[in-house]
């Protein structure tokens, strides 16, 4: 069968690869410490749950307007002038089947052939092929673990060109929890708006910032930001409903209208069911966002710990998100556990599976090679037994 050539190049989602293999094992009755997943292990509140439940039992069980309902987007309106004083219309609202759906509908509806798209990196695995996907060229800004992995304007104004199309924002940043201070997000709205370029705003951990960081959304920083921002974001992680899909993008109307025609033709609606629980996540009770929260701080906490105490290992302390992004290069070229001689941290992670039952996802996937990303989305006693084995497996 003929399968085309952009499929052909389309890599799959590494993070979901390595789930994967770890989830083959697993089926094979051996006991494997988990970390590659970016879910939060908590089920969704009860609230929330009930909220479905009685939208079920009310008849909400049938197509919905393509871009959601009006409730919920109103939801999503009322949601940022609450947190973030940012005022939108539910014409500037389109609802999609996740966030990662919002993402893929904004690059196709305003990416094509010769466009450019700026990506800081390390960047989340889907950015790069899902802009790759529109024909459009990914622009790899690298960052390092000395600046705590955010791009600087200088970067960001020396990487425009007069094909730049879109760059691609994620603060907090999924694979490093680089949380950008606000001076330093303040710049690049400068440059943003003096070089006019639009930008999407991926916030989707913003409700997960840690002590010494603080999040600010894109849009607020700067007069002009508003009407070249594109804010993605969504449930998934700051109720705990990654299973629920659905996720948002909130910008330019014009550009909305856009992505809405493509979404009617791909998928008729965003799951009418979950539309309901999520207006109920967006306007009921907030105290369970805070308390998921401070429980990911004291993974955090105890992950730093652990991570300071291996050997010949380097890290930028994650501000934001579930993630622990650490350099494992040191560790290359010497026998590891088991007596394994590994080169790249693909090879890493493979040996480190194999021999040690720990799965993490290597940092080639997020264009960081030598980097390994653990998820502590996880419960403490998963960690410790996890950084036990990791430790022996580092050390042997
Ligand atoms: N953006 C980033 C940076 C993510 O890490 C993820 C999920 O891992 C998403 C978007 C997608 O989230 P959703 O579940 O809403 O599709």
């Amino acid at each position: 069968m003929k399968i085309s050539a952009s499929i052909r190049s389309l890599k799959p989602s590494a993070t979901i690869a390595a789930a994967a293999k770890a989830k083959e094992l697993k089926n094979k009755g051996v006991k494997v410490y988990e970390f590659t997943l970016g879910e939060p292990d908590f089920t969704t509140p009860q609230h929330i749950q009930d909220a479905a439940i009685a939208a079920m039992q009310a008849g909400h069980t049938h197509y919905t307007p393509s871009g959601g309902i009006a409730e919920l987007k109103q939801a999503i309106c009322s949601a940022y002038e609450r947190d973030h004083g940012l005022q939108y219309q539910p014409s500037e609202v389109l609802v999609s089947n996740g966030a990662k759906h919002s993402i893929h509908n904004l690059l196709t509806a305003t990416c094509e052939p010769g466009d450019e798209v700026i990506i800081p990196t390390p960047y989340w695995v889907s950015y790069s092929a899902l802009v790759e996907l529109t024909g459009a060229t990914p622009v790899m800004v690298d960052t390092t673990e000395e600046s705590g992995f955010c791009m600087s304007a200088d970067q960001f104004a020396s990487a425009i060109t007069d094909k730049t199309r879109l760059m691609m924002l994620n603060n907090p940043c999924n694979p490093t929890g680089a949380a950008y201070p606000v001076e330093a997000l303040e710049a690049i709205a400068q440059v943003a708006v003096e070089r006019d370029v639009l930008v999407m705003s991926d916030e989707i951990y913003e409700k997960l910032i840690y002590e010494g960081s603080e999040f600010r959304s894109l849009p607020t920083l700067r007069e002009g930001m508003r009407e070249r921002t594109v804010v993605v974001s969504g449930v998934s992680k700051a109720y705990a409903m990654t299973g629920w899909r659905i996720g948002w993008a909130m910008g330019p109307a014009e550009v909305i209208k856009a992505m809405d025609k493509l979404q009617s033709q791909e998928t008729s609606n965003p799951c009418s069911i979950s539309q309901y629980a999520a207006i109920e996540a967006l306007n009921g009770p907030q105290e369970c966002v805070e308390e998921m929260r401070k429980e990911f701080a004291v993974r955090r906490e105890y992950v730093l710990e652990r991570l300071r105490a291996l050997p010949e290992v380097t890290f930028a302390e994650p501000g934001g998100a579930f993630y622990a992004f650490f350099n494992v290069a040191a560790h290359f070229g010497r026998p590891l556990g088991g007596g394994k001689v590994v080169d790249n941290a693909s090879d890493f992670c493979t040996a480190l599976l194999e021999e040690a039952h720990v799965a993490l996802v290597t940092g080639d996937a997020f264009g960081a090679p030598g980097y390994v990303r653990l998820s502590f989305a996880t419960d403490l006693e998963t960690l410790k037994a996890g950084f036990d084995r990791l430790e022996a497996f580092l050390s042997a």
